[in-house]
């Protein structure tokens, strides 16, 4: 595996900027008005890759495992979050600047304040592995932590004032449902719950196969971030393509591990990330054996996004596991698929074991039981506990208290019952609850064991969460495939190239007459009809640009290929790849076949290949 580089180097980001508004890849919504914070629209050519991830990732996970796609609302009432505890929980947590009342994120004004400070020329060796530390451990802080930072370093704000008490900002943008407004809906902020909701649906109406199984689902999300920045990094309203994977918590092995076993990843696992070391390049089956990620279906689906991200085109990958304070308190293990950028390494997927954590809330908020069925090989003996209340004593007991003592009663854990059972042995128990105090009897209550046989058991699933934030990933890409040519006179120094796979490409070639010939055009369109037919998009400039121009022109879209037409009357056309400028002579029927190959999602035909079976052409740099 190649090794990874702390920064893009040679990367001009104002040079790369000016590329992607010229071509208009992205830019900021409502232009006309000015824009608006966290908010873009792509263009064609960024709407053309989304669309050939979007493809890829349908056929890579959707596909190939079978996976139950749902197409679920953004809109979501607030009983739901309410019972994942997004209400009260998905929260960044936000200083102020007293004087100004500007709003900035505490964690990332800590690891900016860090960077600030490592690349002071005189930092010592022990502030070094201090900030570094510091600038891993900003993101997992809590309030108080961050606090004790801000109070430590006495940080200002960046105009200089004092700032404010840390305290939480809740992400989510809300709404009123309906026009009486009494029901509050909110945005949804990621599409985990959307999918979850379904999982009963999913089972019971046949679609997925049987457990385990996967919901995936892409759409929209919206987070009102404090800091909207770094292009599309960090928005306001992003795609997302999420996965569920359900399955039993006591059975994590994948069928298909086998498969992926010997994937090699760069893993930062936390021991790496506390003692300042860099990720270490492992297969996923030693990490799974060696316990350094949890299981083996997680394994499986950080080996999965590794593949992904390669075939994507993205070379730059390393997967950070989280602390332990970092991960929700349900999560079991997390691991992060980051890519490198000009704005440094970033987060771009997430893969997470939240444990049973969402269905057991969900079967809670919503009093449905969204439990998965498992029969034994063999039925079990299984000894349950009894609680036996005798109502009629209980209610002349308790009377109005007689509700309350039987819900305390059920509520009992098994080890309590079985203690409360031994004092009532010896006599009566006084229990205070929140409507009085009574005494218990064993007249009243009285707990027994039963031993049944049992044939199988509800269990309430497990999920396995990949979740790929589809922007950050294209335009990381997108940085990481951008250079520039320069050409041998030296004169035009400026030609920008996206290097993209065909697979990313906003389209696979480009048709460009050598001049501007009525003669040529009908040959331009029998090709371009062709290559409709076979699927691949293309693009032609019959424009009276000079040939280099044309190239230049499709060069910093991406276009893999180009198909070049002229007079010499040999029935054959050129093709050129994009990187090497290099070109070949083809016969005009083979010509849309060799780019179809060339161009194959799985197992595509190679460059070198093609140069090896049509004669060279000579550069056409
Ligand atoms: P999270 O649920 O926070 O782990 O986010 C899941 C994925 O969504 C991340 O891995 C990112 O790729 C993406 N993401 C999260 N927040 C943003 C944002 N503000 N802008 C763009 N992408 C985001």
């Amino acid at each position: 595996m190649t090794a990874l580089p702390d920064k893009l180097t040679g990367f001009n980001r104002v040079e790369f900027e000016d590329t992607c508004r010229r071509r208009f890849f992205f830019g900021l919504a409502f232009d006309p008005y000015g824009g608006t914070a966290g908010l873009y629209d792509l263009g064609p050519p960024m709407c053309a890759m989304k669309a050939n991830m979007l493809s890829f990732w349908r056929q890579h996970f959707v596909l190939e495992e079978n996976m139950c796609e749902v197409d679920t609302t953004c809109l979501t009432p607030e009983e739901v979050f309410i019972a994942s505890g997004h209400v009260t929980r998905f929260n960044d947590v936000m200083v102020r600047d007293t004087v100004s009342g500007e709003c900035i994120r505490a964690d990332k004004y800590i690891e900016e304040f860090c960077e600030t400070k490592l690349k002071d020329p005189k930092i010592t060796p022990e502030d070094i592995d201090t900030f570094k530390k510091l600038h891993n451990a900003a993101g997992s802080f809590n309030k108080d932590e961050l606090a004790a930072v801000i109070a430590k370093y006495s940080l200002k704000s960046p105009k200089g004032n004092a700032l404010s008490e840390p305290f939480p900002f809740n992400l989510m943008f809300s709404s009123k449902i309906g026009p009486e407004g009494h029901k509050t809906g909110y945005l949804r902020p990621e599409l985990a719950q959307g999918i979850i909701l379904n999982f009963k649906r999913l089972m019971d109406s046949g679609n997925a196969q049987r457990m385990p199984f996967a919901g995936a689902c892409i759409g929209n999300a919206f987070r009102n971030e404090i800091a909207p920045r770094a292009a599309l990094i960090r928005v306001r309203e992003f795609t997302l393509a999420e996965i569920e994977h359900f399955v039993n918590p006591s059975q994590k092995a994948h069928a298909k591990f086998d498969r992926i076993k010997d994937v090699q990843f760069h893993a930062w696992t936390r021991a790496l990330q506390s003692a300042n070391k860099e990720p270490e390049v492992m297969t996923i089956g030693d990490a799974v054996a060696n316990k350094l990620v949890d299981n083996e279906t997680l394994g499986y689906f950080i080996a999965r996004t590794q593949l992904f991200l390669a075939a994507c085109g993205a070379k730059y990958v390393r997967f950070r596991q989280h602390h332990l304070n970092e991960m929700a308190h349900y999560a079991q293990d997390c691991w992060d698929a980051e890519l490198l950028t000009s704005y440094g390494w970033v987060e771009c997927v997430g893969i997470a074991d939240r444990s049973a954590y969402d269905l057991t809330c969900h079967s809670k908020g919503s009093g449905k039981e969204l439990s998965a069925r498992e029969e034994f090989a063999e039925p079990v003996m299984v000894r349950t506990l009894q609680r036996t209340i005798n109502k009629a004593a209980a209610g002349k007991a308790f009377g109005k208290n007689n509700a309350a003592v039987v819900a305390h009663i059920n509520n009992l854990s098994e080890e309590e019952c079985v203690a409360l059972g031994e004092q009532l042995q010896s006599g009566e128990v006084e229990i205070t609850l929140p409507t009085g105090t009574v005494k218990l009897s064993s007249a009243i209550v009285q707990f027994t064991f039963k031993d049944e046989k049992v044939s199988g058991r509800n269990y309430i699933p497990s999920v396995i969460e990949p979740s790929f934030g589809i922007g950050r990933v294209l335009y990381s890409i997108l940085e990481q495939s951008y250079w520039i040519r320069r050409d041998d006179t030296g004169k035009n120094d400026k030609r920008a190239v996206y290097s993209l796979s065909p697979l990313m490409a906003p389209q696979k070639v480009a048709i460009l007459p050598l001049m501007v010939k009525p003669e040529l055009e009908p040959l331009m369109i029998s090709l371009r009809d062709e290559l409709v037919v076979l699927g691949i998009s293309n693009r032609t400039d019959d424009s009276g640009a000079a040939i280099g121009k044309k190239y230049a022109r499709v060069d910093e879209l991406g276009v893999p290929f180009c198909i070049t037409l002229d007079f010499a009357g040999d029935g054959c056309v050129t093709l050129r790849e994009r990187d090497s400028a290099k070109q070949v002579r083809v016969p005009r029927e083979a010509v849309c076949g060799v780019v179809q190959a060339l161009c194959r999602t799985v197992n595509p035909r190679d460059w070198a290949s093609v140069e090896a079976e049509f004669p060279a052409q000579g550069s056409s740099e």
